[in-house]
Parts: C-alpha cells; sequence; structure tokens
C-alpha cells in the first residue's frame, strides 16, 4: 500500500496564491509562509462581520482504539467531496503536537488521498505556533520566578504556585521537579513540573481568544497561583500581559494550507481533547464559515470529549451555531469494543461487532441530548468485509440513524460523496433545537455530575478531599459560572481506559480542579489523567529519518 508520505510527497499543489485567490482573499489579508503556506490576517473577520456564515459541520467518533478511527481523514474527506459537488467548502483542523507525532500515532494530517499538505510541515514545526505558545508559557514561568527572587512584592507563596512549565515533547521526567537549586545566585527553590505545551492555558486562549484585544484580555486575567494569604495572583498583578501578547502576535493568525485536491484548509490551534478542550481555533473556524458554504471541522477524540466540549465550551465562547454532526466509526473499532484483541482484527467477527456497537449507540444518544442532526460515517478500511459494513448499515437503518460508507482514506473526496449528500440535507434543516448539557448557572460541581451522566453514562461522580475543597473555593472566588472543561481518559466512556464498550454503573472519580480563568473554563482532572504524557514502549520516532537530499521517511 502507498504510504501517506508518498501520496503526500507524488501529489501537485497549487501556489498557496492560488488558493488564497479562490478565496477571493486581498493582498493585505494574508501573507505567504514559503510557497505552500500562509497566514491569515487575523483581522479577516471582523473584516468580513457583516457576510453570512457558511454552515458548521462538526466531526466526532466513537471512543478510539488503536485499531485508529479517521477522524481528520472524514473531516478532509468530507470537505473533498462537498467541494466535487460544486459546494464552497473549508476545512478546519488542529495543529498537531510532536508529543504524539514522535509517540504513538504519527501524523495528524489525515491520511491517503484525503490530506492536509505540506504534511512534512504541517506535522513538524508548521508556522511555529506551537514554539511560539510555548515559549509565552514558560516566559510567564521565568518572569514568576525572576518576581520571587527580587523580593516577591505580590507575596507570592512558591508552594502554591499553578503555573506549569510546558515543551511540545512526551517527556514523564519532567513530570515534577525542583527548580532554583544552587544557592542565592539561581533562583529561589521550589517544586515545580512541565505540561505539554498542548495542554498550556494560552493554547486554550489562543483557541477561543475573537481578536488580539481579547488574546491580551484574556491573557491578563491567568491566574498563576495563590498568595500566602491564599488569594490568586494573575498576570495582571505580574504586569506582563502585553509581553506575552507580543510573543503570540503571528501565532494568533490562522494558517492556510490546501488538501490532496487542493480544497482550502485553514490549520490553527490544536488543544488534545483529553486534558485540554480539544477543538482548532474559534478564529479559524469563523473565518472559514464566513469565506465558504460549509466548514467541516473536528473536535479530537471521542463524542464524550471533543463533541462535548465544542458544544458545552467553544461554540459557546465563540457565539456560533453548528448546523450537523459526523459520528465516525469503524469496523476495526468497534469490533475492539466487542472485546476483540489488536493481533486479531482483520479476521471478520459478527458477534464482537454487534456487541461493540454499544458505543456508537452511546454517542448517538450524547449527540441526540444536544438535539443536533447527525450522520454515521463507517471509515471503510481493506479489511473490512462487506458483511461487516452491511451488519452496521442495516444496524443503523433499522434505528433511523442516517448512515454512510465512506472511502475517502482510498478514493479521495469521491469516496466522501454519499455522506456530503446526507450532509447537505441535514444541515439544511432549520428545524434545530440545539441545547446545551448545563446551563452556566448550575454549579460547577451540578455541571460535573451533569456530563459525567449525561455523557459518560455515570452513575454519579465521587470528589476527592481535594476537589471538594476547590469547589467551595472557587465558588467563593466566583469562578462558579465558567463552564468545566473535563479532562478524562479518551479510551473509555468512564475514567478507567480498560473498560472499553459501554460500560454499565461506575462513578467518575473528581480527582483535582485546575482553575484557567483567562480561557474561560475550571479544568476537572478525573481518574488518573495527567497533563504531560510519556513516550510508549516503541515511539514512532523510531523509524523517522531524512534522507542526505532531504527525502522524509517514516512520518506515516
Ligand atoms: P483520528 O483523527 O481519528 O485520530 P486520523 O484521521 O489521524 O485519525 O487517522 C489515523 C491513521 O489511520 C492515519 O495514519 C490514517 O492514514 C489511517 N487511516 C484512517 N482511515 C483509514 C482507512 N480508511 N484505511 C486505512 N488507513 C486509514
Amino acid at each position: 500500500m502507498t504510504t501517506d508520505i508518498e501520496i503526500a510527497q507524488s501529489t501537485e499543489l497549487k501556489p498557496i496564491k492560488t488558493i488564497a485567490d479562490e478565496l477571493n482573499l486581498e493582498r493585505e489579508d494574508w501573507e505567504p509562509y514559503g510557497s505552500t503556506k500562509a497566514k491569515i490576517s487575523e483581522t479577516l473577520l471582523s473584516k468580513l462581520h457583516d457576510r453570512p456564515n457558511g454552515k458548521v459541520i462538526l466531526v466526532t467518533s466513537i471512543n478510539p482504539t488503536p485499531a485508529g478511527e479517521g477522524k481528520s481523514t472524514i473531516t478532509v474527506g468530507l470537505g473533498q467531496a462537498l467541494n466535487k459537488m460544486g459546494k464552497k467548502s473549508i476545512i478546519a483542523l488542529r495543529e498537531p503536537s510532536l508529543g504524539p507525532v514522535m509517540g504513538i500515532k504519527g501524523g495528524a494530517a489525515g491520511g491517503g488521498y484525503s490530506q492536509v499538505l505540506p504534511m512534512e510541515d504541517i506535522n513538524l514545526h508548521f508556522t511555529g505556533d506551537l514554539h511560539a505558545i510555548t515559549t509565552a508559557n514558560n516566559a510567564l514561568s521565568a518572569m514568576i520566578d525572576n518576581h520571587i527572587h527580587r523580593g516577591n512584592d505580590l507575596n507570592i507563596d512558591p508552594r502554591r504556585i499553578e503555573w506549569k512549565r510546558v515543551m511540545d515533547i512526551n517527556d514523564r521526567a519532567l513530570r515534577q521537579i525542583v527548580i532554583g537549586l544552587g544557592g542565592p545566585l539561581r533562583g529561589v527553590p521550589r517544586e515545580d513540573g512541565f505540561n505539554i505545551t498542548v495542554a498550556s492555558e494560552i493554547m486554550a486562549i489562543l483557541c477561543l481568544a475573537a481578536s488580539m484585544e481579547d488574546l491580551k484580555a484574556r491573557i491578563a486575567e491567568i491566574v498563576i497561583g495563590y498568595t500566602h494569604d491564599e488569594e490568586p495572583v494573575t498576570v495582571k498583578d505580574l504586569k506582563v500581559e502585553g509581553a506575552l501578547t507580543l510573543l503570540l502576535k503571528d501565532a494568533i493568525k490562522p494558517n492556510l494550507v490546501q488538501t490532496t485536491e487542493n480544497t482550502p484548509a485553514i490549520i490553527h490551534g490544536g488543544p488534545f481533547a483529553n486534558i485540554a478542550h480539544g477543538c482548532n481555533s474559534i478564529m479559524a473556524t469563523k473565518t472559514a464559515a464566513k469565506l465558504s458554504d460549509y466548514v467541516v471541522t473536528e473536535a479530537g477524540f471521542g463524542a464524550d470529549l471533543g463533541a462535548e466540549k465544542f458544544l458545552d465550551i467553544k461554540s459557546r465562547a465563540g457565539e456560533f451555531d453548528t448546523n450537523a454532526v459526523v459520528i465516525v466509526a469503524t469496523v476495526r473499532a468497534l469490533k475492539m469494543h466487542g472485546g476483540v484483541n489488536r493481533q486479531n482484527l482483520n479476521t471478520e467477527n459478527m458477534e464482537a461487532l454487534q456487541a461493540g456497537m454499544e458505543n456508537l449507540k452511546k454517542h448517538i444518544e450524547t449527540i441526540k441530548t444536544f438535539g443536533l442532526p447527525f450522520i454515521v460515517a463507517i471509515n471503510k478500511f481493506p479489511t473490512d468485509t462487506k458483511p461487516e459494513t452491511d451488519f452496521i448499515k442495516s444496524w443503523c437503518e433499522s434505528r433511523h440513524v442516517d448512515v454512510a460508507l465512506t472511502d475517502v482514506h482510498a478514493n479521495g473526496g469521491e469516496g466522501g460523496i454519499e455522506l456530503a449528500e446526507k450532509v447537505i440535507e441535514k444541515a439544511g434543516n432549520a428545524d434545530q433545537q440545539f441545547r446545551h448539557v448545563y446551563d452556566l448557572d448550575d454549579s460547577l460541581e451540578a455541571k460535573i455530575r451533569k456530563v459525567a451522566q449525561t455523557v459518560y453514562g455515570a452513575d454519579d461522580i465521587e470528589l476527592s478531599q481535594e476537589a471538594t475543597k476547590q469547589l467551595a473555593y472557587y465558588e467563593q472566588q466566583g469562578w462558579g459560572r465558567l463552564p468545566v472543561c473535563m479532562a478524562k481518559t479518551q479510551y473509555s466512556l468512564s475514567d478507567d481506559p480498560a473498560l472499553l464498550g459501554r460500560p454499565g454503573h461506575f462513578t467518575v472519580a473528581i480527582r483535582e480542579l485546575r482553575p484557567s480563568i483567562g480561557a474561560g473554563f475550571i479544568v476537572v482532572l478525573t481518574g488518573n489523567m495527567l497533563t504531560m504524557p510519556g513516550l510508549p514502549e516503541k515511539p514512532a520516532a523510531l523509524d523517522m529519518d531524512v534522507d542526505p537530499d532531504g527525502t522524509i521517511k517514516g512520518l506515516f
């Protein structure tokens, strides 16, 4: 089989100017980054304010398994299919993090004949946005430590600093560290730690900000920790919001690229969906909606994580409508949910497939709770048998659930026409009853319980002593009206990654809360979730190489 990188390298890209021209962008609306990438001006969105919005199509999936679901691939393929049908479509995706690229997953730019290109740039350093976010985050850490070293006028308690350093690599050795050792010239010793960049509040802020001004206002509100009297200390107190915003002056601009079929794609921001809010930037999605009839966008992991946060956090903050949802499922992943181990996925197994459908069923119920129209997309793999794909189709049809067999990995947009037709029909239905899972007026505890019970199917939540104390403190600080950003394993509907399918009768352990006041949500850590991943036994990096002539290998 031809690899993703081989397909990417054999595709002829249009000059990025042609893509910008096709979107009718004026010269001041964009700037080239090389010949196949561009940055879109952060002021374009306000310039297009009076234009009508295209339809927003959200792509989500069942709980992921190592067998692969292919949300990004379907997102790109669906955008290409809409384009083939004569609709103006733009794909809006997240920027890949080097953590999973070097670790478990390899690239995150779609696959086969449904990729965003140049995939080697997008997967590696792209236009430097993640580096800028890393630098802004760590500049704040340096400012905090310098403030304490220089006399600590703000009375910051070094034991109560919440702000962590970050980097964009999985590195478990940095989860908990001690800094400032070596005497008075080397700062004040304290415990610190690293998160992965995509879990940084700065990443979340960049994705939720409406403009440069809003970016700065949100950065000013970041709570970095507490004083000895347990009062919150903010970036505004440290007076560095201007400098941190300056470091992000280019990162705030959405990136324009194209797909394997030259469909425009805007790629911007990349928080993970398990430990952060999991969606690309509001500016990218809304700009794409102004420039197209359809914007196809993806939220990370299953509908229990990315889609819930897309609908309860992102679309609420961005004040935009979602017009239809695509739920991606694969025969392979459903069989894993039905109990088959990874080695036996290529063998037909109708019994396991039937058992695994319970996972899809729960995600369908969740999207119904939000009141949105949806279509199930079967992402066809070469190993799927006809009885297996027929079974999923008839399972859906017998429940009056719209379903489309898609083959966009092998056939590009052509393989997504049936899906695109159904999406157009669903998204055109004006009779929608959208509702959030919780109201902002609910207490934080009630919000957490509603997500756990409605979206995960839990019996209840169980608060640790620390979480109970934090909930009371956060409400007292006036943070109780913020949405909650759940940090939960992506592998299970529950907080236990080993429970596949549709677990019954479980409680969700709420371990700890973290304030993300600038982003505008409270992070809720469940189970054993960590905000700095580690590398697996055999990292994807072991297969990567670059030849003396610059040819890249192993990036999928
Ligand atoms: P997700 O966005 O759900 O994490 P991706 O779209 O990134 O998934 O796909 C994960 C991997 O699976 C990619 O390497 C992609 O090439 C591969 N893949 C996706 N769909 C198919 C398919 N239908 N057939 C073969 N490989 C696929």
